[in-house]
């Protein structure tokens, strides 16, 4: 088996792709449904078909989540929302009072998250914190939350005075925390921004000590990493399928497979999209096998990213003109792939910390 998979594994995958064809691609495609009905139906699947509860614990191999992940992208259906229950995220193994509070109503649906790390460009320090007795006062500002303004908490990096940065749980309906401004992005994804104007929260709302607060976020995004470059090398071979498709349609002139040309496009597509599933599949092969993957993370994000979004790209202009008309799934796709080389960390700023990471502290691997 060319992919050397488990027979557990495969079984995920068919049981996956069959979840998709019979029933997921009909519901994306049922204009009739609200977001929200969408949504509840999936989750229903989802959660019948065992994938729902494999994001929400630590156990999940990365590559049991890669294989769920590339499968309901190879079928153009890995961004439906409902699909995986909410993770324990930054909350992971947290002790009473957050376990109670916080991480079992997130994880049974009850209360919703947002992961609040990103300042707005024009914010003029970062989000800081001082300890105030038992309690941690902050005050700053952060964007980009997605599902901000639905969120009931957020885990919101802060830097606090004399200790260095740490994540910390801060409620929404807390005094002094205000919603700013509620955004969308192209990729159809909603986001907000929050100020926190001295802020008071106990300070068991600190998650681990303060200090480690930057290095939990890198474990937690480098999990969000690795789940992006999944979706997008799910994407890059469907998005190969569907070209492949389009130049074997018989069509007035003969098919248009019979073109040099359009075969030396195609069979450029089809060494990228192979690389990019190359190297995120070792990526999860070395996260399971307990190997530090920040670098290999990164490697694997933008890798897949670049090369998915460039794919369809090149399917945008062979399929022609009706690939760009709003609603077309190539249109969706490139807007999807586009926030996609942003969201977790853009393309160059990630080069450049993975440039540092192997000159300057001696990680990572080739
Ligand atoms: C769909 C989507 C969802 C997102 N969800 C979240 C979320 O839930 N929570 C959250 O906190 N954030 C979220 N983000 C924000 C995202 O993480 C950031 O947009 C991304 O990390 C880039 O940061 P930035 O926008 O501040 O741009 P910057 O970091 O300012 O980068 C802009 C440009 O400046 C360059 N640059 C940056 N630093 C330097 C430097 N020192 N020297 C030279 N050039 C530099 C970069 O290479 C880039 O070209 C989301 C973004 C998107 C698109």
């Amino acid at each position: 088996m060319p992919d050397s998979l488990s027979a557990a594994l495969c079984a995920l995958r068919d049981r996956t792709a069959a979840l998709a064809r019979d029933h997921l691609v009909a519901l994306r495609d049922d204009d009739r449904l609200t977001p929200g009905e969408r949504a509840a139906r999936v989750r229903g699947l989802s959660k019948a078909a065992g994938l729902f509860t494999l994001t929400q614990t630590a156990d999940t191999p990365d590559l049991t989540l890669l294989v769920a992940r590339e499968t309901l992208a190879i079928h153009g259906v890995g961004h439906l929302s409902g699909l995986f229950g909410p993770p324990a995220g930054l909350l992971e193994g947290v002790g009473e009072p957050l376990r109670s509070s916080h991480l079992l109503p997130l994880l049974a649906g009850d209360k919703r998250a947002g992961f609040a790390f990103t300042e707005p460009a024009d914010a003029p320090r970062p989000t800081w914190g001082q300890i105030d007795g038992d309690q941690l006062v902050i005050s700053g500002r952060k964007s980009y939350v997605t599902g901000g303004a639905d969120a009931d908490f957020l885990t919101v990096l802060v830097e606090v005075e004399g200790q260095g940065p740490a994540m910390v749980v801060v409620d929404t309906d807390c005094p002094g925390v205000t919603l700013a401004r509620r955004f969308s992005s192209l990729d159809g994804s909603h986001h907000a921004a929050f100020g926190f104007d001295r802020v008071r929260v106990p300070r068991h709302q600190v998650i681990g000590a303060p200090g480690q607060g930057r290095s939990r976020a890198l474990a937690e995004i480098s999990a969000m990493r690795r789940a992006v470059a999944a979706d997008a090398v799910g994407t890059a071979a469907w998005v190969v399928d569907l070209v492949a498709r389009d130049l074997q349609r018989a069509r007035r002139g003969g098919a248009r497979a019979a073109s040099e040309r359009l075969r030396l496009r195609y069979g450029e597509m089809r060494i990228q999209a192979y690389a990019a599933r190359a190297t995120v599949y070792r990526t999860a092969r070395l996260a399971d096998a307990g190997q530090d993957v920040v670098n290999e993370s990164i490697a694997a994000k933008v890798f897949a990213t670049e090369v998915a979004s460039q794919l369809v790209d090149t399917a945008v202009q062979l399929a022609g003109g009706e690939a760009l008309v709003t609603g077309h799934p190539l249109e969706q796709a490139l807007r999807r792939l586009r926030a996609l080389r942003l969201a977790e960390g853009e393309t160059d700023a990630l080069c450049v910390n993975l440039a540092r990471g192997h000159l300057d502290l001696g990680k990572g691997r080739l």
